[in-house]
């Protein structure tokens, strides 16, 4: 009897899978942008996980809201709050509040020994938002970090057209699947640029068309990193990708403001196990506590209490 307990509890040991969970975040896409371009990557994610449109701005001519622009957004995502409480209210980052922790912190501060990366086209995520380094942030530091090329004009002169956005971007793609197969961090986000830059420029247009789609064979990319991991170390990789506003609903080159295409936005997740809130009143700020579970990350009451969102899976 005592010999079957102690086989069955090893053999389930073998079995445990390790839980790792990717973040990415594509700039700039609006739903509808997104939902009427071809996607096959995209689409083949959401058919085995889910994918839900979902609002970012927090609520609206409320105390919460929002403007739904880039490191708002983003911030949003990584704390769970809106930026009343994160207090980051534009690209400036001017005084971001680190009471509101990031899922970084978080996972660092929980569980040590997570591997964490970043893999990013602008260096001010890992700089100002995460607060690497920073007293404030009890000196968090990421262990996998890919960032900073905008800042290299050598390597990717500034052009007018943006190109050197794509290429910034297809580097930090390659990075991250090549440091996920490799390595295999427990939590990292993947930031890409390109589509915003794209819907700046041209607005709705067969630019930003492109872009969507190139941007979906990326995706495709770091999927199947994921799924190799997968298959070859027993792990159980939880992927979310989201995007930070839609856009004006004129011409599709502005957001900011409090419109209903400004402030729609989507998640596809890899995983079919979604709850209510997937269906209906899904936002940004949900990710955090999804992420919390999945990772069982046991933060205090208090950061708990404080979060806006509501887990979106089961
Ligand atoms: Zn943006």
């Amino acid at each position: 009897m005592r010999l079957t307990l102690i086989i069955l509890l090893s053999f389930s040991q073998l079995n445990a899978q390790t839980k790792k969970c990717l973040l990415v975040l594509v700039d700039g896409i609006p739903a509808d942008v997104l939902e009427n371009t071809k996607t096959p990557n995209f689409d083949a994610m959401a058919q085995k996980g889910a994918y839900a449109r979902a609002y970012v701005g927090g609520e609206k001519g409320g105390i919460s809201e929002s403007p739904t622009i880039s490191a708002v957004g983003y911030n949003s995502m990584l704390t769970g709050t809106w930026a009343n409480k994160h207090n980051v209210w534009g690209n400036a980052i001017k005084d971001p509040n680190y009471h509101f922790p990031s899922l970084f912190k978080v996972a660092r501060d929980t569980r040590p020994e997570l591997k964490l990366g970043i893999f990013s086209t602008w260096e001010d995520n890992r700089t100002k938002l995460l607060g690497e380094g920073m007293e404030l942030t009890n000196f968090l530091r990421l262990d996998y970090v890919f960032d900073g090329y905008e800042k290299d004009t050598f390597s990717f002169p500034h052009d007018k057209q943006g190109e050197y956005i794509k290429n910034i971007d297809k580097l930090v793609v390659a990075k991250a699947k090549e440091t996920i197969q490799k390595y295999g961090p427990d939590l990292s986000w993947v930031y890409l640029e390109f589509t915003d830059d794209m819907g700046h420029k041209f607005g709705d247009s067969p630019q930003m068309t492109a872009a969507v789609e190139k941007m979906d064979k990326q995706i495709g990319q770091l999927w199947k990193a994921v799924k190799k991991r997968e298959k070859e170390f027993n792990e159980d990789w939880l992927v979310i990708v989201t995007t930070d506003h839609g856009r004006d609903t004129t011409s599709g080159k502005n957001h900011g403001g409090q419109s209903d295409r400004e402030r729609t936005t989507w998640i596809v997740c890899n995983k079919s196990h979604t709850n209510e809130r997937f269906k209906t009143g899904l936002a940004i700020v949900d990710i955090f506590p999804s992420v919390l579970k999945f990772l069982e990350l046991n933060v205090s009451t208090e950061i708990l209490n404080q979060i806006d969102g509501e887990e979106f899976l089961n």
